[in-house]
C-alpha cells in the first residue's frame, strides 16, 4: 500500500495540541510577552506583635486568624496562600520558602520540593547545590541568570506557568520583576535541603580576605563591604526592565539554544481530553532537563486523571488548583487513599498504579514529576482494551460486550458527574 498522498481522514480533535510543545519555546527570547500581572490581592490582618522585633518573642496566638501570613517583624512577606507548612523567611519582606524533603516525607526518596515567593525586586541570592533544580512558575514573573562551566552565560525572563532548569553544580540566581513571584522547585534528590545550598555570600565569608585577593586581582580592602551574614532572600535593586542590560556578552559566548535552561511551557496548549486537559513537557523538548518529565494535568469537576502507574519513576505530584482525591495500590494488597488541596505534595512510588479524582466544583490541577527522560505512563483502560480479549476475560471475568467498551487510546482525564 502506497501512503504517499493519501489523506488521513479528519478526525474530531484535528486541531486539539499535542501532548508536547514546540522546540521553540526553549531558551532566551527577546520577541516573548511577560505579562506584567498586578500583584495577587491578599487580604489579611496582622496580629498584634507580628511586626515587633521577633527577638522579643511576643505570643502570637494564629488560631482564630482566617488568613495567617509568614511575617514577623521586618522579615517574610505575604503568601497568596494556601500553605500548611513551616516558612522560612527573608530579610527585610523579601519573601519566604518553605519545603517538602525526606524529614517530613521519609518515603519520598528520588525527589523534594520547595515552594518560594521573591516581592518585587526581591533576589534569591546568587548560589549552586549539588541537586538538579526543576521549576515551574505559579504565579508573577522573574528573570533568571546563570553561567555553565564553558564560561556561557544565560539570562531569561519568565512568566507564570513556564519552567525552568538549573543541573547540578550551575551557578544561579532568581529576581522577582515587577509583579513579585512564586515558584515551585522539584530537586532530584530526595533529602534535598534549601538551608544547605552553596551561597556567594558564604563563599565570600569563609575564604580569607587575602586569598580572595590574590584569586581575584584585587586589592584586600575590595571586600571591606561584603555582607558579614548569608543573604538567601533579600530586597534587591529592581531588575531593568530591558533584559538586554543583564545580557552578559563573553568570548564564551551564550549558552546554545539547544542546552538553554527555560522552557515557555505557558505558551504551550494544552491537548484536551475527555475530562480536562494535560500538558507534558520533558527532554524530548526541553532537553538540558534531562532527567526530568512532568505533565500539568488539568481535572474538570466530576473527572479523574485514569488509573495508571509510571513504569520508570517515582511521581512527585504538587496540587496547584483545587481539591483532589487520590488512591495508590501497592503491590501484593495495599491501597491507600489521601486527600489533597491546594498546595499540597503526594508522592507515588515507581510502578505503583494511582489515579486522582477531583473532588471539588472547580477545576483540580497540579503537576506530576517524574525522573525519567520521558514523560510515560501504563494506563489501566489501554492495556485491558490493547490485551487479547480471551485473556482478558478468562482473567477477570468480563463480558465481551464491557470488553468491547474498552478503549485503545490512551484517556489521561477521564469526564464524570459531580453527582456520583
Ligand atoms: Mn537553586
Ligand atoms: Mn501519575
Amino acid at each position: 500500500m502506497c501512503l504517499v498522498g493519501t489523506i488521513a481522514a479528519p478526525t474530531k480533535r484535528a486541531s486539539n495540541p499535542p501532548l508536547r510543545g514546540s522546540e521553540a519555546l526553549v531558551g532566551y527570547s527577546t520577541t516573548e510577552n511577560i505579562a506584567s500581572g498586578t500583584q495577587p490581592d491578599i487580604k489579611y490582618s496582622l496580629l498584634p506583635g507580628q511586626k515587633e522585633n521577633p527577638d522579643i518573642g511576643s505570643y502570637l496566638d494564629f488560631e482564630n486568624v482566617d488568613n495567617p501570613q509568614p511575617i514577623r517583624g521586618s522579615t517574610g512577606s505575604d503568601d497568596p496562600g494556601p500553605r500548611l507548612s513551616h516558612n522560612r523567611l527573608g530579610i527585610d519582606g523579601a519573601g519566604w520558602a518553605r519545603q517538602e524533603n525526606t524529614v517530613v516525607m521519609p518515603d519520598a526518596t528520588d525527589m523534594a520540593g520547595v515552594d518560594m515567593r521573591l516581592e518585587p525586586g526581591g533576589y534569591r541570592e546568587l548560589h549552586w547545590h549539588v541537586a538538579g533544580e526543576w521549576s515551574l512558575v505559579l504565579n508573577g514573573s522573574c528573570r533568571i541568570q546563570a553561567v555553565n562551566p564553558d564560561g556561557q552565560t544565560f539570562v531569561d525572563d519568565l512568566t507564570a506557568g513556564d519552567v525552568w532548569f538549573f543541573p547540578p553544580g550551575v551557578p544561579h540566581s532568581i529576581q522577582a520583576l515587577s509583579d513579585g513571584v512564586e515558584f515551585l522547585l522539584v530537586f532530584d534528590q530526595g533529602d534535598f535541603n534549601e538551608d544547605n545550598t552553596f551561597l556567594a555570600t558564604e563563599v565570600f565569608l569563609h575564604t580569607p580576605k587575602s586569598v580572595l585577593s590574590k584569586n581575584l586581582g584585587v586589592p584586600v580592602s575590595a571586600f571591606d563591604n561584603i555582607p558579614d551574614d548569608e543573604l538567601y532572600i533579600f530586597e534587591g535593586t529592581p531588575a531593568p526592565e530591558d533584559i538586554e542590560e543583564q545580557n552578559v556578552t563573553t568570548q564564551s559566548g551564550v549558552v546554545p539554544r539547544t542546552q538553554s535552561y527555560s522552557y515557555h511551557f505557558s505558551e504551550q496548549p494544552a491537548h484536551e481530553v475527555a475530562g480536562g486537559s494535560v500538558k507534558i513537557v520533558d527532554p524530548l523538548t526541553f532537553p538540558i532537563a534531562s532527567n526530568f518529565s512532568a505533565a500539568i494535568v488539568t481535572v474538570h469537576p466530576g473527572g479523574m486523571r485514569e488509573i495508571h502507574w509510571h513504569p520508570t519513576s517515582d511521581e512527585w505530584t504538587f496540587f496547584i488548583q483545587g481539591q483532589g482525591r487520590a488512591t495508590l495500590f501497592t503491590a501484593p494488597d495495599a491501597a491507600t487513599t489521601f486527600d489533597y488541596r491546594a498546595g499540597d505534595v503526594g508522592y507515588f512510588p515507581q510502578s505503583n498504579s494511582h489515579y486522582i479524582e477531583n473532588t471539588g466544583d472547580e477545576d483540580l490541577m497540579f503537576v506530576e514529576v517524574l525522573q525519567a527522560s520521558q514523560f510515560t505512563d501504563m494506563a489501566l483502560g489501554q492495556w485491558l482494551a490493547s490485551t487479547p480479549k480471551q485473556i482478558v476475560a478468562d482473567t477477570l471475568n468480563l463480558s465481551d460486550s464491557t470488553l468491547s467498551q474498552l478503549k485503545t487510546e490512551k484517556q489521561y482525564v477521564v469526564a464524570g458527574s459531580t453527582s456520583d
